[in-house]
């Protein structure tokens, strides 16, 4: 590479301000580390595109400090959950789910499970919000800025950059590089980063339109609505969503194409043709705002980071939309790295520390990637269930619905396995498991012996509450001066935390100087009766899974790294071995710091 003489010079470059760099930039720059983050566009997200904000994506931007302006720009739950799949808006109901956990069983587990709740927030508005929180705690953020290449050797890595209004290129340098930079990373590319599917899937357009779209919905209120069409997708047979934005005047129509026979080219009269069929009325006025194609991909990295690089979000998985998984995964990723990169820059952790976000990572986006595609098949038996012939006709198609109403033996058997089929899409939607269960068995996670304990229920699909190190520390309101607090909230913000309870104080003791020793700061705080917070609920004795005297150590990003059932005889030795073992410090008490 041919790099000029670095001009500037920073602890972390971020390549890329979508979700995942903008929460990497937000979280370093809370953490204090100096950062500088690059968007080769003029701007922010100009389209929706991701949409579903999940508890582990809320809490994270609740962890961050930005959860209240969330809830103010996004639409709500209650909002989000009536998914109809019909003809057209105006058209036949043919069934309906309740998905987004609003169904009343999954509504107790989801707000169970955490302080958060799922929302819709557009691409559009989140990104936004991160890149201020980035900002104005002090992260460079450079827009209409392109890496062109990069090196590392073992001190850092040099980049070279483009100021694409200028075409002025200059280099960077920096301790660490995270390549946020999308589905199409160059840096995961440079990096020869080993991935594994298939790019191109499938193809989709995007038709972001205004219309007063009230009557038809407002008395059943979803975030998408399913509408089974002729012409859509790749064989004409196919299923065209009405995504809502904002409610109800502002919306996206996705018709599918065949990405094998290349981007079709869609005029303005196209999508508002697309919009009138998916509404079933070419009466309601529609404004076309934007019109683009995506393509739909099935892509996974086995590795996630080279040295001092490291990717996160669609950089190292790419996916269908399904289950709303890729932002949510890709503010994840940063979340979990960014402490990692924190403590090592500080000198307070062993550089194995960041190591460690390729085992607990990468096998997140194998998992998410594959719940995402099973869920993407399981929308065509939909279609299959009626029995049409390759590329139907608006006729052939109101012919087969019709004959679902039947009163025959044979239109039994069809109106069965069509609503199978159209209620087995539940899973599409409603994988709690998979967003909350995400687990890791890493360096910086130390086993307390006991025997893993299998989910009594499917894990994909219902929250596992257990404290078991390399879990994610159980939610339970806790009360202080009569107020509820979460124990998320006792948590977090770039710290391990100790909780503990009633006879627990030697943890106390025993975290001061472990934390003197480190030279990184432990909180504490007991729960109990008299304690700092009241279990007033009784809920933390029994989500602890630890007694009085035992104590969970929380890290950073609301993983259980450690737990001990009870005090034993030298807690300062028990802790003390547990973090060595987390920050990599086990053979080296004093360490020099990166930054
Ligand atoms: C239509 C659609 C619907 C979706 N719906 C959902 C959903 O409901 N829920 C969900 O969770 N996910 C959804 N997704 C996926 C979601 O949009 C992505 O998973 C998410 O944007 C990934 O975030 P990211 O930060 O990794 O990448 P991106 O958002 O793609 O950001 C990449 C960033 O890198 C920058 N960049 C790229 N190359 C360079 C370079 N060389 N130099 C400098 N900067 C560079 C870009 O400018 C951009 O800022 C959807 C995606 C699409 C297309």
């Amino acid at each position: 590479m041919d790099t000029p003489t670095p001009v500037l010079e920073t602890e972390v470059l971020i390549v890329g301000a979508g979700p995942a760099g903008a929460t990497a930039a937000a979280l370093l720059a809370t953490y204090g580390v100096r950062n500088v983050m690059l968007n080769k566009y003029a701007g922010v997200s100009n389209t929706p595109r991701a949409h579903i904000t999940n508890q582990r994506g809320v809490e994270v931007l609740r962890d961050l400090g930005v959860e209240d302006q969330v809830i103010k720009q996004a639409t709500p739950q209650h909002l989000m959950g009536e998914h109809v799949y019909a003809t057209s808006l105006a058209g036949n109901e043919l069934g309906r789910l309740r998905t987004w956990y609003t169904h009343p069983h999954f509504k107790a587990e989801h707000d169970l499970a955490s302080p958060s709740s799922v929302c819709d927030l557009p691409q559009h508005i989140l990104e936004p919000i991160l890149v201020d929180a980035a900002s104005s705690r002090g992260s460079s953020v450079r827009f209409n800025t392109e890496l062109v290449t990069f090196t590392q050797d073992e001190d850092g890595v040099t980049a070279l950059v483009r100021d694409r209004l200028t075409g002025q290129e200059y280099g960077i340098r920096s301790k660490y590089m995270i390549g946020a930079d999308g589905g199409r990373s160059v840096v995961a590319e440079k990096l020869g980063l080993p991935l594994v599917g298939e790019m191109g899937t499938g193809g989709s357009i995007n038709v972001v339109f205004e219309a007063d779209l009230t009557r038809f919905v407002e008395h059943r209120p979803g975030d998408m609505y399913w509408l089974v069409q002729p012409g859509v997708g790749h064989d004409g047979n196919g299923i065209g969503v009405l995504r809502m934005v904002r409610p109800w005047t502002r919306w996206v129509g996705v018709w599918g194409y065949d990405e094998s026979q290349g981007t079709p080219t869609f005029t303005e009269e196209d999508g508002i043709r697309v919009a009138h069929q998916l509404i079933g009325d070419d009466t309601v006025p529609v404004k076309v705002l934007s019109i683009s194609t995506w393509a739909v991909n099935d892509v996974y990295a086995t590795d996630n980071m080279r040295g001092r690089v490291i990717c996160v979000g669609d950089a190292v998985h790419r996916h269908s939309p399904m289950n709303g998984l890729g932002s949510n995964t890709s503010m994840q990723d940063s979340y979990n790295l960014c402490w990692k990169l924190a403590l090592v820059l500080r000198g307070q952790a062993a550089p194995s520390l960041i190591e460690t976000y390729r085992d607990e990572r990468a096998p997140v986006a194998k998992q998410i990637v594959q719940r995402a595609t099973r869920s993407a098949h399981l929308m065509p038996p939909i279609f299959a269930a009626l029995e049409l012939p390759p590329a139907p006709d608006e006729n052939t198609m109101r012919e087969a619905i019709d004959r679902l109403s039947e009163p025959t033996a044979e239109a039994g058997r069809r109106r069965r396995t069509f609503d199978d089929a159209l209620h087995a899409t539940i899973m599409c939607f409603n994988t709690h498991g998979v967003e909350t269960n995400q687990h890791y068995t890493s360096a910086a996670v130390v086993p307390d012996g006991t025997p893993e304990v299998p989910a009594p229920r499917d894990e994909e699909v219902y929250y596992f509450r257990t404290t078991r190190p390399g879990r994610h520390l159980p939610h339970v309101w806790v009360t202080r001066d009569q107020r509820r607090v979460s124990t998320f909230d006792l948590c977090g913000r770039g710290e391990f935390t100790l909780l503990t309870g009633i006879g627990g104080a030697a943890w106390r003791t025993a975290a001061e100087a472990v934390a003197a020793r480190f030279g990184l700061p432990i909180r504490v705080h007991s729960i109990g009766r008299g304690c700092d917070y009241e279990d007033s609920y009784g809920d933390y004795r029994a989500a602890s899974e630890v007694g009085e005297d035992g104590v969970l150590l929380v890290r950073p990003d609301h993983m259980v790294g450690w737990r001990a059932a009870s005090l034993p005889s030298d807690p300062e030795a028990a802790l003390r071995t547990a973090v060595a073992k987390i920050l990599g410090r086990e053979t080296r008490d004093d360490m020099a710091g990166e930054g």
